[in-house]
């Protein structure tokens, strides 16, 4: 396994696989790895020549008052966890050579950041689309690879690849879940034992509305108001919002007839975490 640093290195790389006619199958993340990531690192190497994982905390999709600093950070838990898992190479970039002086480019996807996480943490998806697309510039992947679990950035990830004729192919995996089925989040390190306890009834609250649509329901309120409830059993669990939202635009429905996401986002204490299921 590889550990590349300097974007240089990572780009005459990428250009070597590209002459040489090989794929690569590109992971990226923001470290303190657990199973949802290995399982994209898994799939990459699987479908690819090479597999890559950047491991990069994107001061720019984090807000002024939101957990930049604290973010956990592993490096040397988490190149175990890639050697583990085969993967070729890992970029590890340094934020400075991102964001030099006078960066000033930026890649805002407009519509399908109006709703749920784009309202509620105003930059993030500008951000988002704008380092993913530096790293698809360096990595020049055949393939990226990203999780369900962050719905709304998959259908951003899309709407840009498409919309910028990006050269590489966009595959979203199933959200890993711990046994009590709580959706894997590097952010689940902040929580107590109290509140470790109490978040699984997330992930309950999403099943329980999926149950209400599978017997037959459709009316898109009576489904969020299903999960809004059985959060509110839960005194530690604070939700910020439950939406039914169109599986492709994120349009809001009232009605669901094709392809459906619930998503939701609560607070536990001072952690606020995000999952979603497709009705
Ligand atoms: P992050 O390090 O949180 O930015 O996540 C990096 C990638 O891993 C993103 O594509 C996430 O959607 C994905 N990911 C995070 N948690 C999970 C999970 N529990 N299951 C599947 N993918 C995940």
């Amino acid at each position: 396994m590889e550990v590349i640093k300097s974007i240089y290195e990572m780009q005459a790389f990428s250009r070597g696989m590209r002459s040489a006619g090989e794929t690569t199958g590109f992971v990226p993340t923001m470290g303190y790895l657990h199973e949802g990531h290995m399982s994209l690192a898994r799939e990459a190497k699987a479908d690819n020549a090479k597999s890559v994982l950047s491991i990069f905390v994107n001061p720019a999709q984090f807000g002024p008052s939101e957990d930049f600093a604290a973010y956990p950070r592993d490096m040397a838990g988490d190149l175990e966890k890639c050697e583990r898992a085969f993967v070729d190479v890992v970029f590890v970039p340094d934020a400075r050579e991102m964001y030099p002086d006078g960066f000033s480019t930026h890649v805002d996807v407009a519509g399908v950041t109006d709703v749920m996480e784009g309202i509620r943490r105003p930059g993030h998806f500008r951000g988002v689309a704008t380092v993913v697309l530096k790293l698809f510039n360096i990595v020049m992947p055949n393939r990226a690879y990203f999780g369900q679990k962050d719905y709304q950035q998959t259908v951003v990830i899309r709407r840009m690849a498409r919309d910028l004729n990006l050269d590489a192919e966009v595959v979203v995996m199933p959200t890993v879940r711990e046994p009590d089925g709580l959706a894997m989040s590097s952010r689940n390190a902040y929580l107590s034992p109290p509140e470790r306890a109490a978040a699984p009834v997330i992930c309950g609250a999403l099943l329980e509305a999926k149950r209400l649509y599978d017997s037959g329901e459709r009316d898109a309120g009576v489904l969020a108001r299903r999960a809004r409830e059985v959060m509110g059993k839960e005194p530690m669990v604070e939700l910020e919002y439950a939406e039914v939202s169109d599986a492709e635009t994120l349009a809001p429905l009232r009605e669901v007839t094709a392809g459906a996401v619930l998503a939701v986002a609560a607070r536990i204490g001072k952690t606020r975490l995000i999952d979603n299921i497709l009705l």
